[in-house]
């Protein structure tokens, strides 16, 4: 006889077959996926103000919003919310997480957050395509570092990462930089028409599959090489799935008003949504240009064109140092706002100034620059520089338009941006408690809503009988990140208890491990 309890139960059936202990086996299955949270303040996403309520989930899904008395039964896990606020679980539109699927399954520096959901394939880099002879992560320069396994497109990512039980849901965008380095090499030219034409067909083939859209970084190699053309004929795969082009823009500083022509360029010519990533005017003598940027947006959308963005609510960037430097003639006023991050080569070096290391080396700053990227796994440094105005931020996050994306380097060596960890609780805590620029429940419409309408989460982002039970509880009082410059991977408070695909995924700072993301389609039904 079995020792374990569901045999023990099937025992008990067998002895007595009555429909008793059927019903009674009935139940138990179900006991994990019927959840009621009582007493909460729902904010539905949809930017009205909070109401008061109970919310009952089953089998993953919101069955009932509103007063749940009477209707639960003692199979029910319930949770009093204790007055707290229940908002759609966050969707984080600008993530690098395609490797840390494998990585880090347990997206813990995300779930903590209160995000349920993350858009991947961002800034041209993604995962898929993947071909043989080309080592995704190693094509983007290591952010996409931790993918294992030998998928070549989007069905083959997605079967490999659920044997990983991953947290969160995950939507994938194709990568410029990805398939041109695929096609083309890193060589510096134009495409052929032929290689356009294998180009296409790749991103058409993880279109087809369910990505939600083309991406470009159009400062990195080798997109940077590419002309307005081949951008407009490679978004314009993604008309036909009506879908999404997303860039990381060609110049986000001195030429920042011209890159947002380009961008409203293609998205005119190639008929699609465009949504620009990361918005933000680089380099203090670009401060203020932000607004003159937005105001181009708003013309656009005044014509009819479709524009969304996103921001993250922080000064400082952080990306690839080699890709901000010409070694030939190096940036001295750049190189004086950089702290490092991640540096494999000089790991005490990291979490500092490079004015800081270079001023007790007693060397020159732009030699300190060359030694780094020069030296073994130089290549691999990863920066934080602070060249973004925070009135920007403000300017960003007032706009009706604006998502929230974190932008986060899954590196967990180091120092990482504290983004990674603290984004969504900081808009919350910082901007709308402390600072004011934008009401609460219209910043979780930009959090959930708006975000899973743009980028294709089918059933999510709303609070709403039918939609899935992704949902974070928080306090709207005490909300904020913890993650600092200084000491970034920390866990922001005020988060009480997150839940995904109707599972309790994180609750009271305790993760559950329960492993209930699923890989997501645009707009269509999630696959898991
Ligand atoms: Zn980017």
């Amino acid at each position: 006889m079995d020792q374990d309890q569901s045999g023990a139960l099937r025992v008990v059936r067998q002895h007595r077959g009555t429909q008793y202990n059927i019903s009674f086996l009935r139940k138990k299955e179900n006991h994990m996926s019927q959840l009621t949270i009582r007493n909460v303040n729902i904010l539905d996403g949809t930017g009205t103000e909070a109401f008061y309520g109970d919310v009952t989930i089953e089998d993953g899904r919101i069955t009932g919003v509103g007063d749940a008395t009477g209707s639960v039964t003692n199979n029910t896990t319930e949770i009093d919310g204790d007055g707290l606020h229940l908002a759609p679980g966050f969707i984080d539109t600008h993530s690098h997480d395609d490797g840390a699927f494998f990585r880090h399954p347990g997206m813990e520096f995300k779930l903590a957050q209160g995000v349920t959901s993350v858009v991947t394939g961002n800034c041209g880099f993604s995962a898929v395509p993947a071909s043989a002879h080309m080592d995704s992560a190693k094509a983007s320069g290591g952010i996409l570092a931790g993918i294992q396994a030998g998928f070549t497109d989007l069905e083959g990512y997605f079967e490999a990462v659920l044997q990983n039980k991953p947290a969160i849901n995950n939507m994938m965008l194709t990568g410029h930089n990805t398939v041109r380095s695929i096609v083309v090499g890193h060589e510096q030219r134009a495409p052929t028409r032929e290689e356009l034409r294998k180009m296409r067909a790749l991103v058409e083939q993880q279109l087809e599959q369910g990505s939600c859209g083309f991406s470009t970084g159009l400062i990195y190699t080798p997109g940077k090489w590419s002309e307005t053309e081949e951008i407009i004929e490679l978004a314009s795969a993604a008309n036909l799935h009506n879908a999404l082009y997303t860039t990381h823009m060609r110049n986000e500083g001195d030429r920042l008003l011209e890159a947002v022509e380009e961008t409203l360029t293609i998205g005119q010519e190639s008929d699609v949504h465009v949504h620009i990533s990361h918005h933000k005017s680089a380099g203090q003598p670009n401060w203020g240009k932000v607004r003159a940027s937005l105001e181009r947006v708003d013309e656009a959308l005044k014509l009819g064109q479709r524009v969304t963005l996103d921001v993250y609510p922080y000064t400082a960037g952080s990306g690839r140092m080699i890709e901000y430097f010409n070694l030939e003639k190096i940036n001295r006023t750049f190189a004086e706002v950089i702290q490092l991050a991640s540096c494999a080569a000089f790991r005490h070096y990291e979490g500092r100034m490079l004015v800081d290391i270079a001023k007790e080396e007693a060397i020159d700053i732009t030699d300190l620059v060359k030694k780094i990227l020069t030296a073994p796994g130089g290549e691999k440094t990863i920066c934080v520089h602070f060249i973004i105005d925070e009135k920007d931020i403000e300017t960003n996050l007032a706009h009706a338009d604006m998502m929230v994306g974190s932008d986060g380097i899954p590196d967990l060596r180091g120092r990482p941006h504290p983004r990674l960890f603290g984004t969504f609780p900081r808009v919350l805590g910082k901007y709308v408690r402390e600072r004011g620029i934008l009401s609460l429940p219209e910043a979780v419409r930009r959090m959930t809503s708006l975000s899973a309408e743009t980028f294709g989460l089918q059933d999510r982002g709303k609070i709403q009988a039918g939609y899935w039970a992704d949902l974070v509880l928080f306090d709207p009082a005490t909300i904020i990140d913890t993650a600092t410059y200084d000491n970034p991977k920390q866990e922001p408070t005020g988060i009480s208890l997150v839940v995904v695909n109707g599972n309790i995924a994180l609750q009271n700072g305790q993760h559950s491990g329960a492993g209930a993301g699923k890989m997501l389609r645009y707009r269509r039904e999630a696959f898991g």
